[in-house]
Parts: structure tokens; C-alpha cells; sequence
């Protein structure tokens, strides 16, 4: 039966055949399918060439120095904030971005730098407690940190709708009281692949409160508007959007509160890294976010439609089939399962021998026992439905396997 998802990658093969082709690694390995992008993506031809062309034309360090190299290289990082301010559909005035290690560093720096000033005794947060741990430590920290101080602030659970992996905005308003200061929240969730909705946290926490947004795994996979999220941090990281590791960016509204400016002495920014991620938000723009975003949902519900025909696997997360067009909850990139009959770490190595590279293990959930283990399939744009095609063969043949 012909799903919304086969329409997509139909129309949109042609597209795709000429991005893929510029992923030198990929077409350097015909015969291996890479689908681990949710912990790091492959980088376009074009990305590689910025860099190479930064290092080896005006190459300086940033804000020292009045040589023409020196300040080539300042233009270019300011030119990269603002070209992240575009990315983000900012059309905001007082807004900032600061260029972090990645999403990691940027969510502790809002802890730290930003967050830390404004709690008072008493104050309440909410986080999510089963999102990714570096959307967890950070506000953990600073309770403990803050208690030193005798200042206690309580960290609530953000809660979560467990058939789909979704926040619970049912629950949500219970939590809000006068004293939440605070939220913060993911995207898109890095194991259950479903967009948070976050829009409709903002409409039960009121026009005050700063939500800090986690958005390791939707910036470069498809549009992302801070008019349309209306949040006060947007957290990201350039290793997940086609860019180099190493480097991410902290968006702040600075509407709600003080500005925010990371603290202390700030040293030697990852110029190259920079560098990489305005050129890849200006490859994703080219290419199409939009159409980025449809194929890689695609693929990624071809993956839940054939996991649900095949006995013995549990997709986690909603279990619905979440096509293309699916009104109810957008899966996007990713989709995590188990096998009943076999271990997902053996599964993992089984695909691997395939040349199938998929993640199995805990993937950094925060509240996760350590041997909790999943296979994750993640999708970017040089993806294809043959490999997500040779993933569900592999795992259809599991069914004779017993661990
Ligand atoms: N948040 C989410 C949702 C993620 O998927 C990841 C990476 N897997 C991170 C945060 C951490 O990103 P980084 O390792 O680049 O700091």
C-alpha cells in the first residue's frame, strides 16, 4: 500500500540525487549506509571547501589584531552570528548569539551565566527529566550549587506523555505556579524522534516565563523560526547541522531578563568551526530546509510503517504511524526500537556487518538504566529509502535469531 511518505520520496528523488552526491564521504562508500546523523552528521563537499578556503586564504585569530587577515576574520565571525540569526528567522531587535563548544556547552552556559542571577529562595523550574542528559545536568547543577548559597530552587519534572514520548500538556498547568522562573525543553526528542510541540508550553506557562529550547536535533534538519517558537534561548550544535564539531551557537531573545553574555575570560573562538557553520546554514538553505525536513520524515516513516509489520519490534515513543503529513505529531529524523528476540547491542553489530551504521546503546537519555539499550536510526538529507530498506530486511531476518 502506497503511504504519503512514498509520494514524498518520489517527488523529491531527483532533488536528492544531487545532494547526496556532494557528501564526499558518502560517495566514497558506496555500499555502506550511515545512519547515526543524530549524534553527527556528514559534512557537504561545500562545507569542507569554506574551511579549507578560510585556513588557507585570511587564516587570524578574531578581535586582535588590525591586519587585513585579522580583520577578515573578524567579519566573517560576525557575519556567521548574523548569519545565524537569519537561520533562526530572527527578526527581533536586542537579540544575541554566542558561539559555544556545542549544545552541551551552550545549555550549561545559559545555567551558569544566565540563570544562576535570577533564582531567589523558593523559585521553582521545569525541566525534562527523560530528554537528553545535557538538557538535565546543568539545571541539576545549579540547584546544588544554588543550596550552597541557601538558596533553594525547586526543579520539577516536566511531565511526559509515555504512548508518545511527547510532553504531557495536560499535566503541564498543574506544575505552573507563581514562582516558575524557568523552562526548559527539547525539540525534538534524540530517542523518541517526535517534535515536542513546544508551542504549546509557551501558551500554558504565560507571556513571562524564559523557556530555554534544546535544539540539538532540529536546527539543520528543517525550519526553525524563533518568531514562530517564541522561546528565549535556542540551544544547537554545528556537528548535528552538517558543520564541523567543536562549535555551537547560544540564540538569546534577551527580552526576558538581562542579556545574556557568557562570563568570564572568553578565549580563542573556534574560528574554522564558525566558519563551517555559516557555510552549512548556507548549504541547507540552498538545498531546501523545507524539503530536507519532508525527506528525512519520509524515510523516517517508511522505517516506523516497516517496523510496525514486523513481529517482535517495539518502536519506542508513539506507536502510531506518523506519516508525512500526519496531523497529530511530526516524527522526524529518527526512529529508536527494540527486538524482542534479540539484544539490541547484537542487533547493532549484525546491522554493522552490513555496513549499517546505526547507534545501540542508552543514547544519553537522562533516567535511563545503563544497560537499557536501543537500536537508533537517524536520517540527514544523503540518506536513502534502499538503506532504510536494508535496515528493515536485516531486522526481518532477526526474527530467526534468539540472543
Ligand atoms: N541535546 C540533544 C537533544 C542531543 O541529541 C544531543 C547530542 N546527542 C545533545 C543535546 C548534546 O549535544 P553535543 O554532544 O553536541 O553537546
Amino acid at each position: 500500500m502506497r503511504t504519503g511518505s512514498d509520494d514524498v520520496i518520489d517527488r523529491l528523488t531527483d532533488w536528492h540525487r544531487r545532494l547526496r552526491a556532494q557528501f564526499p564521504i558518502i560517495t566514497a562508500n558506496p555500499g555502506s549506509a550511515y545512519l547515526d546523523s543524530a549524534a553527527t552528521t556528514q559534512k557537504p563537499a561545500a562545507v569542507l571547501d569554506a574551511v579549507t578556503e578560510f585556513l588557507t586564504t585570511t587564516n587570524a585569530n578574531v578581535g586582535r589584531g588590525s591586519y587585513p587577515w585579522a580583520t577578515s576574520t573578524t567579519a566573517r565571525i560576525d557575519a556567521a552570528r548574523e548569519r545565524v540569526r537569519t537561520a533562526l528567522g530572527d527578526n527581533t531587535t536586542g537579540s544575541s548569539v554566542e558561539f559555544v563548544d556545542g549544545t552541551s556547552h551552550g545549555l550549561r552556559a545559559v545555567a551558569q551565566d544566565w540563570l544562576a542571577d535570577q533564582l531567589t529562595d523558593g523559585d521553582e523550574i521545569i525541566v525534562p527529566f527523560g530528554d537528553h542528559e545535557a538538557n538535565l545536568r546543568p539545571w541539576l547543577d545549579l540547584r546544588e550549587q544554588l543550596a550552597l548559597r541557601g538558596i533553594r530552587v525547586s526543579v520539577l519534572a516536566m511531565p511526559v506523555d509515555a504512548s508518545s514520548g511527547d510532553y504531557d500538556h495536560r499535566a503541564l498547568p498543574s506544575l505552573v505556579t507563581a514562582r516558575t522562573r524557568f523552562v526548559a525543553v527539547t525539540h525534538v526528542h534524540h530517542v523518541f524522534g517526535v517534535d515536542m510541540n513546544v508551542h504549546r508550553v509557551r501558551e500554558v506557562v504565560g507571556p513571562d516565563v524564559p523557556i530555554c529550547l534544546d535544539a540539538a536535533q532540529s536546527v539543520g534538519h528543517r525550519p526553525v523560526s524563533v518568531a514562530d517558537l517564541d522561546v528565549d534561548f535556542v540551544v544547537f550544535s554545528g556537528h548535528k547541522m552538517l558543520a564541523l564539531p567543536g562549535v555551537g551557537a547560544v540564540w538569546a531573545r534577551n527580552r526576558r531578563g538581562p542579556r545574556f553574555a557568557p562570563r568570564g575570560w572568553e578565549g580563542t573562538p573556534n574560528t574554522a568551526g564558525i566558519v563551517s557553520m555559516a557555510a552549512a546554514f548556507d548549504w541547507l538553505d540552498a538545498a531546501g530546509l523545507a524539503e530536507i525536513g519532508a525527506w528525512t520524515t519520509a524515510l523516517s516513516a517508511r522505517l516506523t510503517d516497516g517496523l510496525a509489520r514486523l513481529p517482535g519490534v517495539r518502536v519506542l515513543g508513539c506507536q502510531r504511524s506518523l506519516t508525512a503529513d500526519s496531523p497529530v505529531q511530526r516524527r522526524e529524523s529518527l526512529v529508536t526500537f527494540r527486538h524482542t528476540a534479540v539484544r539490541s547491542d547484537d542487533l547493532g553489530f549484525v546491522l554493522a556487518d552490513e555496513g549499517i551504521m546505526v547507534r545501540a546503546d542508552g543514547h544519553c537519555q537522562a533516567g535511563r538504566e545503563s544497560d537499557d539499550h536501543a537500536v537508533r536510526v537517524s536520517v540527514h538529507v544523503y540518506n536513502t529509502a534502499d538503506e532504510i530498506d536494508r535496515v528493515l530486511a536485516v531486522v526481518r531476518r532477526c526474527e530467526g535469531m534468539r540472543s
